[in-house]
């Protein structure tokens, strides 16, 4: 089985820190990282991760490679930007997050299939609407997984339903076919790597 190479910026990483800078593409500015915690506070996936975003910076920073690549933390990141908006350090967090899960996947630290399935059912969604879908999101992912906390969720959902937060059906961004292009050309350029 062939092992992945990852593309480097560095010249030769030295430590794991190194090693994520250097497989992330452009600036990651990882090493900017304060540990100041906003990016877990304005993180909507943060209750289901097993470490919050900036945990995860400092396991990095102290080496704990199996850690960080068993954790479902890059997993469950959505790229909404939420963070890298309010990073004071303009750290680019999903550019790192999917750093991690590359690694993870060419190296399968990462096995459990819980947390690639909700991120593979948000890239679907964006793929054919251009957008994410909510309730759809949340609904598979509960049937599938963790049917007995259906119920539970079913109260949040139904108040955001009602206050016009959330749509009952997933709808289509303009020119979704431009977006599909894009996408598409970008999976090609990935093959080619
Ligand atoms: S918001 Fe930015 S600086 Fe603060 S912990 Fe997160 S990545 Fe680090
Ligand atoms: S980009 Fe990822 S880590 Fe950042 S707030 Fe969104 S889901 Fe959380």
């Amino acid at each position: 089985m062939s092992v992945q190479q990852f593309p480097t910026n560095a010249e030769t990483p030295v430590n794991f820190l190194e090693k994520v800078i250097a497989a992330t593409p452009g600036e990651s500015r990882l090493e900017m990282c304060i540990q100041c915690g906003t990016c877990g506070g304005s993180c909507p996936s943060g209750e289901d991760m097993d470490h919050t975003p900036r945990q995860i910076f400092a396991l990095i920073r102290a080496d704990m490679e199996e850690e960080v690549l068993t954790s479902n933390t890059p997993w469950y990141c959505v790229s909404c930007y939420y963070c890298v908006i309010r990073c004071p350090q303009e750290v680019h967090i999903p550019d790192i997050m999917y750093t991690l899960k590359t690694m993870a996947v060419a190296e399968h630290r990462y096995l459990d299939s819980i947390a690639p399935d909700w991120s593979q059912t948000f890239v679907d969604y964006v793929e054919n609407y251009g957008r994410s879908f909510e309730f759809g999101l949340a609904t598979r992912h509960f049937l599938r997984h963790r049917p007995m906390g259906l119920m539970d969720t079913a109260q949040i959902g139904l108040g955001m339903l009602t206050k016009g937060r959330m749509d009952l059906s997933p709808h289509k961004i303009e020119q979704v076919g431009q977006l599909q292009k894009i996408l598409n050309r970008a999976k090609e350029l990935e093959a080619d790597t």
